[in-house]
């Protein structure tokens, strides 16, 4: 029989002997994070280390057998892993789906112009950015750029320690009584300031270009085919004197990519169900987009798999952990959280039944059979996890990409790693949780 009362506690004294699996577990992690500044890096990192494990590229119409294991890209920015199970797919997928796209800076069309003898390049940020957190910080420009000659470029300047970092500037203290606030088209980087002596103009910007050229073979209106973008610069490191928390760029969400990918690779021998983890892109602004969750690339991998004729009772017998970050209560500002429902770091998995907004709009509510079903799994396999609503009723809100999945007639619940300073350039987040993040993925694969 359950105990009367239930009790929260700390992962740390629940189980001890997850403590050294945690840290070691998170050293992958960190290095994973470092290679995946953006949702192309890390769709590269995956495929590599899922390739390195066995995983060869999906092929249509392809008879695939149990033990199979494959993987889907599309378009350089979302990939989908997926085991064969060897039960039929009619008894559904199990699915894991995370996002691996954040927030950032991303460089216009026609980013560069030269004024008061510095040289900028314009920015248009992506996703929910605080706009003050990301000036007078280090930062690094990603990405590919694509010429109209069919050859494509990547680009990644500033996180090697040896490279420069792009910067913007901000008002000093003596000078900001106005300030209210910073604007979007405050978000300038500087890429130079030494003039080009040699050509006609002696400009800055001139000068910048000629350096992209020689380095690069890019010409000003190779801007206008390019996916770039300005992220911190630099790796994740450790936080506190017990080196117990990662500080990053980027948790939200490869916090839980990376542990739906480390689970896959855990699975022994071959899946009951077949195993499928998703990286999507898009999450950031809702979804939309070829690579976002709305496409339709997701239920038309399933269903290549399954077969049309068998794919509505395939969904309809499959369930999906919507992986994604969850906020962590913070006691530097208590008064946007309500105690009682809000995840506590170190204590578990955040598992939310609803997510959304004011009188919960906008969610994909999960039904108290999958959390029954759910929660005995992880009961029985020493998963830690906790129940977790995103701050105050009314205070504001959040989506994932669950309700996307339950468009397809897909069960899913929200799951995730609690965190701190969500969407800074910096967030926080405690090893032993996303270690057991890890954990829940392989219990939620092997027993749902
Ligand atoms: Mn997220
Ligand atoms: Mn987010």
């Amino acid at each position: 029989m359950s105990e009367l009362l239930k009790k929260k506690k700390n992962s740390f004294l629940a189980c001890p002997e997850d403590a050294q699996a945690a840290y070691d577990y998170c050293e992958g992690y960190k290095a994973f994070l470092d290679k995946s500044k953006i949702e192309r890096f890390c769709v590269e990192e995956a495929v590599r280390i899922a390739e390195g494990a066995g995983f060869v590229a999906f092929e249509y119409g392809k008879e695939y057998v149990p033990g199979d294991k494959i993987y889907y890209v599309q378009h350089g920015r979302a990939v989908i892993f997926a085991i064969i199970g060897s039960q039929p797919m009619t008894d559904g997928f199990n699915i894991t789906a995370a996002h691996v796209d954040c927030p950032r800076l991303d460089l216009k069309q026609v980013p560069l112009y030269e004024d008061s003898g510095i040289a900028l390049m314009k920015t248009h940020y992506y996703g929910g950015v605080r706009k003050y957190q990301w000036v007078t910080i280090p930062l690094a420009l990603c990405g590919t750029v694509c010429k109209r000659s069919g050859e494509t470029i990547r680009i990644d300047i500033g996180n090697d320690p040896s490279d420069p970092v792009f910067y913007i500037s901000d008002l000093l203290p003596h000078l900001a009584k106005d300030q209210k606030e910073i604007g979007g088209e405050d978000l300038n980087i500087i890429v130079g300031s030494k003039p080009d002596a040699d050509s006609e103009d002696q400009s800055c910007k001139t000068a910048v270009l000629k350096l992209l050229n020689e380095k690069y073979g890019i010409v000003e209106e190779d801007f206008e085919t390019a996916d770039l973008s300005l992220v911190p610069a630099g790796n994740a490191r450790d936080i506190g004197l017990d080196r117990s928390l990662i500080a990053a760029y980027g948790h939200d969400d490869r916090i839980c990519a990376y542990p739906e990918l480390t689970a896959l690779l855990e699975l022994k021998g071959i899946p009951k169900k077949t195993c499928v983890a998703v990286f999507a892109d898009r999450e950031e602004v809702g979804s939309m987009g070829i690579s976002g969750m709305r496409s339709a690339y997701v239920p038309d991998f399933l269903k290549e798999l399954c077969g049309d004729k068998n794919a509505r009772q395939a969904f309809a017998n499959s369930c999906a952990l919507s992986a994604d970050v969850n906020a962590a209560f913070d006691p530097n500002y208590p008064s946007v959280y309500e105690k009682r429902n809000s995840a506590l770091l170190n204590h578990g998995v955040a598992v939310s039944k609803y997510t959304g907004s004011r009188g919960k709009g906008g969610c994909s509510e999960a039904p108290a059979e999958l959390l029954a079903k759910l929660f005995k799994i992880f009961d029985d396999n020493g998963v830690r996890y906790q129940t977790a609503e995103l701050g105050k009723v009314d205070q504001g809100g959040g989506g994932t990409v669950s309700q996307f999945l339950a468009d397809h007639n897909i069960l899913v619940v929200d799951i995730g790693v609690a965190m701190l300073s969500m969407h800074a350039p910096y967030e926080a987040a405690g090893k032993i949780d996303i270690y057991h993040m890890h954990k829940a993925c392989v219990a939620f694969y092997e027993n749902y």
